[in-house]
């Protein structure tokens, strides 16, 4: 699972200044020195590492004292704090908007697990949510992606709008919209393309489908395992795009976790959910100080 070796390091590094009745400036200096290297080990984005390390000594030196915790106690209390911070504060919630359908677009690199993420999101939203989703097939370019909704959505009994691919995902993203409108369907959340790499042509079309179907949300959808690739992937999309929020994917791999965690404070857009596993329900709500709690032990 993702952050075990985060977890492990950072549990380390506290149980070692947790026991302490007296707790130095140079004290928390090293433990700071150790949280950082935890951090930089773990991947988390060098930027980000230096913003979290100043604002935990900041804390830790003012005046923030509470009687009832010892000073070694205190330190981890604002690391925590912190840390769930960085990972979004409060658990945010995927749109639902006044005017049905809503219209969720998935965005995001070849790989990342866009179509699975996409049947995953709409079995969530008809059991969790009771809601009644309908899925569309936009990715024209990846020849078995089609397909590949459509089984799935065989699967799930849930409809899948699909016109091929020789129709442009303009045109099928607008159609889709229609057909929830005329079918009752609540919410459609349009599987766009990707390419293994960022690129201009990728980004204008997604431009071009977010300004034809005015989209209540912009998921994109993240692979863990990439490292630093997912946070210039996520910065970009969020700059040329303006996405609303994230879906972190593959969490349940070998991942050190830490490009993971930065994504949320480059692009300052919630992350949502979490992949955990190739099954179709292996979807988790993403809870930023579970998370927390979860690494920090
Ligand atoms: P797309 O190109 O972005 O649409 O990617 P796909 O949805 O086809 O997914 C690519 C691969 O990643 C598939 O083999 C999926 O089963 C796998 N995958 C997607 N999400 C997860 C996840 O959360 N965990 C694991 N282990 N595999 C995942």
């Amino acid at each position: 699972m993702a952050f075990e070796g985060l977890a492990e390091r950072l549990q380390g590094t506290f149980d070692k200044i947790k026991s302490r009745g007296v707790v130095t400036e140079a004290d928390v200096k090293e433990m700071m020195r150790e949280v950082r290297l935890a951090l930089l080990e773990a991947d988390v984005n060098f930027k980000v590492v230096k913003k979290f390390v100043n604002d935990v000594k900041e804390r830790a030196t003012g005046q923030e004292v509470m009687k009832s915790l010892t000073p070694g106690q205190q330190v981890i209390k604002v690391v925590n704090e912190e840390l769930t911070n960085l990972m979004g504060k409060e658990q945010s919630k995927i749109a639902v908007s006044s005017k049905s359908p809503t219209v969720v677009m998935m965005v995001g690199l070849q790989g990342a697990g866009k179509t699975t993420t996409t049947a995953k999101l709409a079995q969530f939203l008809r059991k969790k949510n009771n809601r009644k989703p309908l899925m569309a097939a936009a990715d024209v370019y990846r020849p078995a992606a089609i397909k590949q909704l459509e089984t799935l959505g065989t699967e799930l009994s849930m409809p899948v709008f699909s016109m091929g691919d020789q129709v442009s995902p303009v045109e099928i993203a607008t159609r889709s919209v229609e057909q929830a409108k005329e079918d009752h369907q609540d919410y459609v959340l349009i599987d766009t393309a990707g390419r293994l790499h960022l690129d201009e042509t990728l980004m204008d079309e997604l431009v071009n489908i977010k300004e034809a179907v005015n989209p209540d949300e912009i998921l994109l959808v993240v692979d863990a395992m990439t490292g630093q690739d997912a946070v210039n992937v996520a910065e970009s999309f969020n700059e040329q795009l303006g996405i609303t929020g994230v879906v972190l994917t593959k969490l349940d791999g070998d991942t050190r976790g830490g490009a993971a965690i930065s994504v949320k404070a480059v692009t300052d857009k919630p992350i949502k959910f979490a992949g955990t596993g190739e099954k179709i329900d292996a979807l988790e709500v993403f809870h930023p100080e579970r998370m927390a709690s979860r690494i920090l032990g």
